[in-house]
């Protein structure tokens, strides 16, 4: 079937995001395949996605890991990269536990960004630090020193853990909640069809629903400094950064960790499933989750294939671009349909000027196989 939007519902926290149904309701478009029983559902119009949850998690494990020993030259079979674990989490925070020490961190990032620059002196740093707080610095400073940063010849540079941190914290991932007043959308409820779509934030997290059929089509977390920066673009930014996370996912790449992620199509998340209207009773979900730090995804199929080369080069055949369809709702031009369930199979149809690209979406979420076809 087909599906189209999505809704979430997870709404809290859970680990399950959202999910999307897709509406269907009038499915406009002709519908392109079709496959006998399937058919019925048409489809819908616009996925739209769904999210994660994505409670920003402490990092897991900040220590850094070292890439291997020596290399191994190239064209060796089996160069496995090793990690190691250097510190426990809790001594890795707890080295962080002090205002001086957080100063430091700061005062580096100011130091490292721009021009090529990737070192500190101490008396650069000293004289960054508040003159309250100068008491002990030397001392502070040397608690940094192995997990957050390296002492060099040259000066301190940043380890790989505290540019990871000294961002976080300046991102505001771990101290500030942004919230905002919801703001108006001008697509149209995927579901409904309403003019009513709003986009709110609270604590970190965006959702996207609509005001008149009251479904939410999306939730997903969202950095705090997002929502400053992009305060009066939100919607746009908040697209674009999660069409691309969900497009690494799709690729197998976790975005939080960079872990291996592995896809499947599943059925949507009870919270989701109760918010599909009765045609998409069969509707399945892809659904994605990373091995190493556990983040998870669930999403509309459609939106899994979005930035497929496939769909964009067709949008581009036909003069348009497929950035341009925001992901809570693509357009009603895409249609999915459940092939089969053991094992699961979705072929997903988008349609422009008559001509209409078939995607087959095998059980692991991935695309196996395209083709163009004309409209009847
Ligand atoms: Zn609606
Ligand atoms: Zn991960």
């Amino acid at each position: 079937m087909t599906d189209a939007a999505s809704s979430t519902g997870a709404e809290d926290a859970g680990p399950e995001p959202a999910a999307s149904p897709g509406d269907e309701r009038e499915d406009i478009s002709p519908e392109p395949a079709t496959s006998s029983a399937d058919e019925l559902e048409d489809a819908g119009p616009e996925p739209v996605t769904s999210s994660a949850d994505e409670r920003e998690t402490t990092p897991s494990e900040p220590a850094d890991a070292s890439p291997g020993p020596g290399g191994a030259p190239a064209g060796s079979p089996d160069p496995s990269p090793e990690s190691a674990v250097v510190a426990e989490p809790s001594d890795a925070f707890q080295a962080l536990g002090h205002e001086v020490r957080m100063e430091i961190l700061e005062a580096m990032l100011e130091r490292v960004d721009g021009e090529g620059q990737d070192r500190a002196s101490f008396s650069e740093l000293f004289e960054a630090s508040s003159p309250e707080t100068s008491a002990g610095f030397a001392y502070h400073l040397d608690e940094l020193v192995g997990p957050y940063l390296r002492k060099t010849d040259d000066g301190y540079a940043f380890t790989y853990a505290g540019e990871k941190i000294a961002r976080a914290v300046a991102a505001g991932a771990y101290t500030r909640r942004a919230s905002s007043p919801s703001i108006g959308i001008d697509d149209p409820c995927p579901f409904c069809g309403a003019d009513g779509l709003r986009a709110a934030a609270a604590d970190n997290v965006v959702s996207i629903g609509c005001g008149d059929c009251e479904r939410t089509l999306l939730r997903m977390g969202f950095p705090p400094t997002g929502f400053e920066a992009h305060s009066d673009r939100l919607p746009e930014a908040f697209d674009r950064h999660h069409r691309h996370r969900i497009s690494l996912l799709r690729d197998g790449v976790c975005p939080e960790c960079a872990g291996a992620v592995d896809g499947r199509l599943d059925d949507p998340t009870a919270a989701v499933a109760d918010d599909l209207p009765e045609e998409l009773d069969d509707h399945v979900q892809a659904a994605f989750d990373c091995r190493e730090c556990g983040y998870d995804l669930w999403c509309p199929v459609t939106l899994a294939v979005l930035e497929h080369p496939d769909v964009v080069a067709f949008y581009r055949d036909h003069d348009r671009e497929v950035r341009d369809r925001p992901i809570w709702n693509v357009g009603r031009e895409w249609t999915e349909t459940v092939l089969t369930r053991e094992p699961a199979a979705v072929r997903v149809a988008v349609e422009l000027d008559a001509e209409i690209l078939e995607l087959y979406v095998d059980g692991a979420a991935s695309v196996v196989g395209s083709r163009r076809v004309d409209a009847e």
